[in-house]
């Protein structure tokens, strides 16, 4: 990625004259624009169409980058942290078949991402949960007695999305390496967060590809990345595991077809808008992004453990928290948040809300702490509000 801005290639419209730092119009103007300008383009095969194989490329190459990928690693972008991890999941399954073992495991924290689950599902594999340690992370001693000769992967997440935390990620890949699985770091939220905390000097836990034994990464363009939907990277420390990744086929009458993902015909859109994105906000323009986040998260945390009665699920390393309380019950203060307008999730364990920071936060920081503040000193009965992800 650039290390500055880049003056967008798509757009004579935009200046970065017109950057606000909050409300980034500048940023949905190009969006929109990349969008457009790509809308009848289809990435599926990338020897017709070598323009958005190199832009692909390019946005492979500078997740890697900020994720510390080895010169000889690999990856491809995907349509999201889903497929991102459906693709992961089974590579890992074709390495641990080619160990012959019938029905590899994945063994995953309870707190990891229904992804794995869905990819178990769909792959004929199993997967074994990991309780959380007092710190909501996965139990490493846990995770220790059910880790063996038939599992395929073992996964870690940086940062989990029900409480934000980082799991212990340089020992689960160690566990992982003893028994020669793959370690996949779930990094689809803080792929694009941990990197630029780290260099504006936050405490970040060793979790990318410089810790030994992780094995892949997944990182989502289309959340923190700040582009819309439809962009995921996934990475391969070796180019080997790579190659499980492509499917290939040519028992057919039109010759060999390849395809690195789920999907056959690709959208360009996803794919060039995430380029045209990361070049125009560049390392500097993530880190301002991050500055911003990083001092709004610090400020809303101090918020809620400022209100007697709540307190913060474990050590969130960035913009996702999670909070829990012996005093209240929280589902009757997130009914009055939602009749404030405030759309708090509800957490099942421990019963508590959820809370995933944005930039656009910065702005009504002291609002929502305030209504906070007002839901759990006036709250009644809960509605009985269903908590559900979706
Ligand atoms: C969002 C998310 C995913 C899945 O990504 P989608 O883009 O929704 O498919 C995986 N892991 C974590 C931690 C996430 O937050």
């Amino acid at each position: 990625m650039p290390a500055r801005r880049v003056s967008p290639r798509c757009t004579e419209r935009v200046s970065s004259g017109s950057s606000t730092r909050r409300g980034r119009h500048d940023l949905e103007d190009l969006i929109v624009e990349a969008n457009n300008r790509y809308l009848f383009g289809n990435a599926l095969n990338p020897f017709k169409f070598p323009e958005l194989a190199a832009l692909e490329k390019e946005v492979v190459t500078w997740t890697g980058d900020l994720v510390n990928l080895p010169e000889d690693g690999g990856g491809t972008m995907t349509s999201g942290g889903t497929e991102s991890i459906l693709m992961s999941m089974l590579v890992s399954r074709e390495r641990a078949r080619a160990r012959g073992v019938e029905r590899p495991k994945i063994v995953a924290a309870v707190s990891a991402h229904p992804a794995y689950s869905k990819a178990a599902h769909y792959f004929g594999m199993e997967v074994v949960p990991v309780p959380l340690d007092s710190g909501y992370r996965a139990d490493v001693a846990e995770a220790a007695k059910v880790i063996g000769a038939d599992t395929a992967v073992v996964v870690a997440s940086a940062f989990s999305y029900p409480h934000g935390v980082m799991d212990p990620v340089a020992d689960l890949a160690a566990l992982a390496a003893e028994q020669g699985a793959g370690c996949h770091v779930d990094g689809c939220i803080g792929g694009f967060v941990l990197p630029f905390l780290e260099r504006l000097g936050h405490d970040v836990p060793p979790w990318d590809f410089r810790v030994p034994g992780v094995t892949e990464i997944s990182a989502d363009v289309h959340k923190y990345g700040y582009t819309t939907k439809g962009a995921s990277v996934v990475l391969h420390r070796d180019a080997d595991w790579f190659g499980h990744q492509v499917f290939l086929f040519d028992r057919w009458p039109a010759g060999l077809y390849g395809s690195p993902a789920i999907a056959g015909a690709r959208p360009a859109a996803p794919l060039a808008t995430a380029w045209a994105v990361m070049s125009y906000l560049g390392v500097d323009g993530y880190l301002e992004i991050v500055r911003d986040l990083a001092a709004t998260t610090a400020k809303v945390r101090d918020g809620i453990e400022g209100i007697e009665g709540l307190r913060i699920c474990g050590d969130p390393v960035g913009p996702v928290l999670a909070f829990e309380s012996d005093s209240y019950d929280l589902y009757a203060v997130a009914d009055v948040m939602d009749d404030r307008g405030w759309s708090l999730n509800r957490n099942t364990d421990p019963a508590g809300l959820h809370l995933m920071l944005s930039p656009a936060h910065t702005a009504v920081a002291d609002e929502l702490l305030a209504d906070l503040a007002f839901a759990v000193a006036n709250h009644g009965e809960s509605k009985g509000k269903e908590v559900r992800y979706s």
